[in-house]
């Protein structure tokens, strides 16, 4: 588990550097980050200072926790440098410039301790140069880890070992890397680039050029190289402007330098008079005046601008009109079209994936490496062998072919076959020397994604499904756009509850979307409000409560597992489970306040029991209420698991993992580990302050209103909201039953979702994705 690293050294607390350190502090290690002296002042560890104090504002948040930033120790090379040799793993990540590189391993050399592993983050400069003149023990410990920027972000780590590295030393900071700090391990050749960078930036500049060559537009160029190849919506120039455009003729540079004559990078360089003017204009994307797009706000308001690829001049953002229905979906529609749309999207796939076979073995091993280092490093939904496979490989050759230009051998090889292939529910890949392998996942993974290929669901409808993952455990899945939740789910876990019982030993609540969910369906909920079919609504609601209740009563454990956004409804099947085994990357919330409502699937209750169980809540029936009115009626959402827990929407216990294809495995064991002796929880009763607690809730909107940060329906809102949660008009002395809240929680929602006002907020949300502030 990791354990043989307790301690990590960064040194160079610059962009990545600060943001390792702050992602070794997030996986709860302890962290010293040392950079030089400052120019000037007294304070000598100001440089590294400094960086943690940028990195504690930065959004989006580089720390998951206040907790982890104190985990990071500061200093300098001059006065601390021995200090490593309380370190198990000291990572460099200093200027690229490699004499200032050497000579900081030659001091590390003279004070490490042997074992201590060492590594660069060098995005260019090959193992061997990096270690010459240092000795064999130094060899021996030494690798180079390439993390992508922002650290805690990305999930891609490329890992690099030399001739003469300790294969048990790469495997222990491989498997740091993965378990603790969350990333895919990707093994990549000591080559010019490693993997992801090489076929990015070759394919920026083939882009580019083609782009500028078939005369299109930015807007054009993105709308084709974006969505339809599975590449962010950015596309080319938008990712450019992101990552900055000063980046180009300095990634041009380290490139051609460094890759062997002949290789077709070189083909794609060239003056681009534009890009130097924009550069020298400080035009250098979203962190300069402008980029390829930008806001202009010379006219008091903010009109969306492109630059004109011929001119050079800014002109108003024009969407280019959608692209042919199969071109959208299907790659080989797409280069097949007869436009300059079909040919922009020839010479790039055409170019690129050819490109990524050339590279395999060369600097990556397999196709798999390849694939994984583009989607995770470039965020590319599929792979370059995953798009080959998309395209056709045979019909990729065939045309390349026709047109005189080489086949990558690898591409040869492959034949008419796909590169991937999934035989007896088993997904293999071709190898380079032309049999399928398995696709081995690393111990302690389990992907659902899996479980489905190679079985069918126990279980299924429209928006849900359940599944065998082994051992004894179900896993029930959403399956509906944005994973929404709707009367189908209730009715899925109302038929999971006596399967599970009959059959399982435990639930697990998880799915593989990139939302865990986002909560109810707004758009079923906007055609009923519309209809005014208060009957259907309250049958939801109530169907709702029940089917979650359900969950929480069973005679088995169900561990709820979410990974991004856990929002709503969403939320609150979470907060109905005997356990929560959440992705580091969690972000929950009761966020129906935003929408006019107010949680309706028993999420007010069960918040407040957290609370109220939490260690540390101040007794009195008061402090919980006050706090779940704080966080339910600003709809606040946790930036991470970590802050989720500060929120107590996980409770102490629960558990956090923080590699995303180990939630699933973590999950499951947690579910199994509560199966001995299970019983399940007692009903709650409630003692809560009843109209007299009331007074402060609403007075303190009263208060928001007057400054003019509340809204007259935000008024409506946190009375309706403080009425549940105070529980009614019980008095003081009575006990409130959890039922008895239920029935307070859906009157409230009735009432609201009878307001236009409510309606109104629905509608923008459903418009916009953002809340409306009637
Ligand atoms: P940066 O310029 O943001 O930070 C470099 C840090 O090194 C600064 O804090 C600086 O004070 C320190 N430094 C300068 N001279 C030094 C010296 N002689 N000794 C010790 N420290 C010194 O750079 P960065 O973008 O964080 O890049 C750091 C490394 O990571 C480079 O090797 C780079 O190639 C690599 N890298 C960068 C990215 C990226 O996106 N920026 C991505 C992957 C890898």
């Amino acid at each position: 588990m990791g354990e043989t690293i307790r301690k990590v050294c960064v040194i160079g607390a610059g962009t990545m550097g600060a943001g390792i350190a702050a992602q070794i502090a997030n996986a709860g290690v302890p962290v010293l980050l040392l950079d030089i002296l400052p120019k000037d002042g007294a304070d000598r560890d100001a440089v590294a200072k400094n960086a943690v104090a940028r990195l504690a504002k930065a959004q989006p948040a580089a720390f998951m926790s206040p907790a982890a930033i104190k985990l990071v120790e500061t200093g300098n090379l001059e006065d601390h440098l021995d200090r490593i040799a309380t370190c198990d793993w000291v990572i460099e990540a200093i200027i690229e410039r490699l004499d200032l590189k050497q000579a900081l391993y030659a001091r590390i050399e003279a004070i490490k301790r042997p074992g201590t592993a060492i590594s660069s983050n060098t995005s260019t400069i090959p193992l061997d140069r990096l270690i010459e003149g240092r000795g064999e023990a130094f060899a021996r410990d030494f690798l180079i880890t390439h993390f992508f920027n922002p650290p805690r972000y990305m999930r891609l780590l490329e890992v690099v070992g030399g001739p003469a590295t300790d294969a048990a030393l790469l495997a222990r900071v491989s498997d740091f890397a993965d378990r603790a700090l969350g990333k895919t391990v990707v093994r990549a050749k000591d080559t010019p680039g490693f993997i992801a960078n090489r076929v990015g930036t070759y394919w920026l500049s083939v882009a580019v050029n083609a782009a500028m060559d078939l005369g299109l537009t930015v807007e054009e160029a993105d709308q084709i190289g974006g969505k339809p190849m599975g590449v962010p919506k950015t596309g080319i120039f938008g990712l450019i402007d992101l990552v900055g455009i000063d980046l180009m003729p300095l990634l041009a540079r380290s490139l051609t330098e460094t890759l062997p004559k002949g290789d077709p990078y070189f083909d794609t360089v060239r003056p681009l008079p534009l890009v130097d003017r924009m550069i020298a204009e400080g035009l250098t994307g979203r962190k300069g005046k402008g980029g390829f797009y930008r806001l202009d706000r010379s006219g008091g308001g903010k009109v969306k601008q492109a630059i004109d690829l011929a001119s050079g001049a800014y002109r108003a953002e024009a969407r280019p009109p959608r692209l042919p229905g199969a071109a959208e979906r299907d790659l080989a529609a797409l280069v097949a079209l007869p436009d300059k749309a079909g040919a922009f999207a020839w010479t790039v796939l055409s170019q690129v994936l050819g490109y990524a076979a050339a590279l395999v073995p060369e600097a990556a091993a397999d196709i798999v490496a390849v694939d994984t280092a583009m989607r995770l490093g470039y965020n590319w939904k599929f792979g370059p062998f995953e798009l080959i496979d998309r395209l056709g490989p045979g019909r990729l050759a065939a045309r390349l072919r026709a047109e005189g230009r080489p086949v990558p051998p690898l591409l040869d090889l492959a034949g008419d076959r796909p590169f991937y292939r999934v035989a007896d529910g088993e997904r293999a890949y071709l190898g380079v020397d032309g049999a399928y392998h398995p696709i081995v996942r690393p111990e302690g993974v389990l992907l659902l994604e899996d479980v489905k290929r190679a079985s069918a669901p126990l279980l299924k409808n429209g928006s849900a499904a359940l599944w065998d993952v082994g051992d004894g455990v179900a896993c029930l899945e959403f399956t509906g756009k944005m994973n929404a939740l709707d009367g189908d789910v209730m009715a899925l876990i109302n038929q999971t509850v006596p399967l599970v019982q009959s059959r399982f030993k435990a639930l697990v609540v998880y799915n593989e979307g990139s939302n865990f969910s986002a909560g109810a369906n707004l758009g079923l909920a906007l055609f009923a409000l519309n209809i005014a079919a208060w009957g259907e609504i309250e049958k939801l609601i109530a169907g709702g409560q029940q089917a979650y209740k359900a969950l929480k009563y069973a005679p088995f454990p169900v561990v709820a597992a979410p990974a991004g956004m856990a929002l709503g409804g969403g939320c609150e099947i979470c907060l109905h489970a005997d356990a929560i085994q959440a992705h580091a990357e969690t972000y929950m919330g009761l966020v129906e306040v935003g929408v006019g409502l107010i949680p309706g699937w028993g999420g007010c209750g069960e918040l407040i029991d957290r609370i109220v169980k939490a260690p540390g809540t101040p007794k009195g029936p008061m402090p919980a209420v006050a706090k779940a009115f704080e966080t339910i009626s600003t709809a606040t959402v946790s930036k991470s698991a970590a802050e989720a827990k500060a929120l107590h929407f996980l409770r102490r216990d629960d558990g956090i993992t923080m590699n995303r294809d180990r939630l699933l495995a973590d999950a499951k064991a947690k579910a199994l580990a509560l199966v001995p002796g299970y019983a399940p929880p007692p009903a709650p009763e409630f003692r809560l302050p009843g109209a007299g607690g009331r007074v402060p809730l609403t007075g303190a909107v009263r208060d928001f209103q007057k400054k003019g940060l509340a809204t007259a329906y935000d008024g409506v809102m946190g009375g309706e909201l403080a009425l549940v949660l105070t529980g009614g008009d019980a008095d003081l002395v009575d006990v409130v039953t959890e039922q008895q809240l239920l029935t307070l929680e859906r009157a409230a929602f009735m009432r609201r979702v009878r307001d236009p006002r409510t309606i109104a907020r629905v509608e923008t949300m459903l418009e916009t994705g953002k809340p409306l502030r009637n």
